[in-house]
């Protein structure tokens, strides 16, 4: 916290501090996967980017730069002697006033890790999910930036999620204010159809999310069609396949939409070949597109 090492049970903050009261946190999901070339950090540089433009459009300068977040990470992965683990670096408004005028408060930093199995249940990977449409909407791009990574935004995250699992499903799925498709509650998603792979725009109230990212990547890669346009909710059932993108749920097929099977309503062709791409880089440690950070040797 804020430069030092901190023991878990002492990492606290003031009941007062202005991000509890108001949601202003920037932060990040990141792996850190156990590969056969030895631990490593999946797209770091480019989360911690993201981490930066989250605070920046909030008025608000990440106190170290880049590099220090980088070092900071590595140095806690080895105190915690950690192969593989989940990262979450968290920079807030701190203990100073309250009301909603944040400038008068400390910028606070934080770096959290800890081990973080599969995010949608130990078989989604495998079997994939069911997920229904959320009567909860995305908000417009002019009243909440989705693009920013910020704690307020999963106030609406956290509706579409208890919506949905509370009616049976793993996960909803969220349109923006427009009615097109836009993404899980912490996933992007995807979609087969005759062949080509489609993905909401960064338009569409989503997180421009960096697993997103790899995955059209990855796609060209190995010579798939992939459009990122505006998705009718409709054609989520015209699709052929389906799946979610994200740091916690990894590559995640997606066998039912509302109670309806997609495709065979088992992972098909596509989502297959992108989960054998994407775990060639975190499973295997092949590394063709500059993606990994390794750890080092462990003390
Ligand atoms: N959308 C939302 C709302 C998310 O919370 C996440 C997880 N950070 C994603 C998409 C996926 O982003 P990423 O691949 O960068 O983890």
């Amino acid at each position: 916290m804020n430069g030092t090492l901190v023991e878990w049970d002492k990492a606290n903050i003031h009941i007062l501090s202005h991000v509890i009261h108001y949601g202003a946190s920037f932060f990040e999901g990141i792996r850190c996967y156990d590969t056969k070339k030895g631990s490593a950090i999946f797209r770091l540089p480019e989360h911690l980017q993201r981490l930066v433009n989250s605070a920046r459009i909030y008025r608000t300068e990440v106190p170290y730069t880049i590099e220090q977040l980088t070092a900071a990470i590595i140095k806690l992965i080895q105190a915690n002697a950690m192969r593989s683990c989940y990262i979450r670096p968290i920079v807030y408004r701190g203990y100073g006033e309250l009301g909603v005028f944040p400038m008068n408060n400390p910028v606070d930093t934080a770096i959290a890790v800890w081990d973080w199995g599969s995010y949608l249940g130990s078989e989604a990977l495998e079997k994939g999910i069911s997920v229904c449409v959320s009567s909860w909407t995305r908000p417009s791009p002019n009243s909440i930036p989705m693009l920013a990574k910020v704690g307020g935004n999963y106030i609406n995250s956290q509706l579409i999620k208890m919506e949905a699992v509370s009616g049976g499903y793993a996960e909803g799925v969220a349109l923006d204010s427009n009615g097109f498709v836009s993404e899980g509650s912490g996933e992007n998603i995807f979609l087969a159809h005759d062949g080509i792979l489609f993905t909401p725009p960064l338009s569409a109230s989503i997180l421009g999310g960096v697993t997103r990212n790899s995955v059209i990547k990855l796609a060209r890669a190995v010579n798939m069609e992939v459009r990122e346009e505006n998705i009718p909710r409709e054609m989520l059932f015209m699709s052929d396949e389906l799946f979610f993108a994200g740091t916690a749920a990894e590559i995640t097929p997606i066998t039912s939409v509302d109670k309806m099977k997609i495709g065979t309503g088992k992972a098909g062709d596509m989502t297959r070949t992108i989960q054998k791409e994407f775990f060639k880089v975190t499973r295997n440690g092949e590394d063709p597109h500059g993606w990994l950070t390794p750890v080092g040797d462990f003390d």
